[in-house]
């Protein structure tokens, strides 16, 4: 993507510019957009400035005529990322801050959260839904009623302190419950 936008732009100032030699360039304009960048280039030799670049793949408009331009799909992958971890939105930004690289708006950040998220919470809602369907069909196999689930279950959770003042696990910041489905040996992860 860097080098077709090198190719592009020195194409460009040669064919608009034939007489400036020896170009150089500059950034003329940059405007971030969570971790992407559109970058604006011009040439201190003569009046050459060229198109902006966009230095990200773009995310496809969730309808027609929606406003404001097209989201950097990174800004979502990072979002995706940062929830397969337990260590959240700001130590994310930290983590990426730490190698001096500019990260998204606490804003941006959420907002591609809470999008991802109701994604991920669909995509598990319908995947609980083919699970069960598969137990369905293997009690009435086995004779018996087919809406019988025998789980067993273990479940782990984070917390600073040892303790808590109501009840263990009260105060942890993230918990996982894992189930087996004893029936056919599914197995069923809970993450709050
Ligand atoms: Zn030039």
């Amino acid at each position: 993507m860097t080098v077709d936008m090198f190719n592009k732009l020195n194409d460009t100032h040669n064919t608009n510019f034939p007489r400036c030699k020896k170009s150089n360039f500059q950034i003329y304009k940059e405007r971030k957009q969570g971790v992407g960048w559109r970058l604006t280039f011009k040439c201190v030799k003569c009046k050459f400035i060229s198109q902006e670049f966009v230095l990200f793949k773009e995310k496809e408009k969730d309808y027609p005529g929606q406003p404001g331009p097209k989201a950097a799909a990174a800004n979502y992958s990072l979002a995706v990322g940062v929830m397969s971890t337990p260590m959240g939105n700001a130590r994310a930004s930290d983590v990426i801050h730490s190698l001096n690289v500019p990260c998204s708006s606490p804003t941006t950040m959420q907002k591609c959260t809470k999008r991802v998220a109701k994604a991920m919470v669909q995509l598990n809602d319908e995947d609980m839904g083919d699970k069960l369907v598969e137990v369905e069909k293997s009690n009435i196999a086995n004779g018996k009623p087919a809406n019988q689930i025998h789980i067993s279950t273990d479940g782990r959770y984070s917390s600073a302190n040892i303790t808590s003042t109501k009840k263990p696990g009260q105060n942890a910041l993230s918990a996982v419950m894992l189930a087996i489905v004893q029936e056919i040996n599914i197995l069923w992860g809970i993450h709050y």
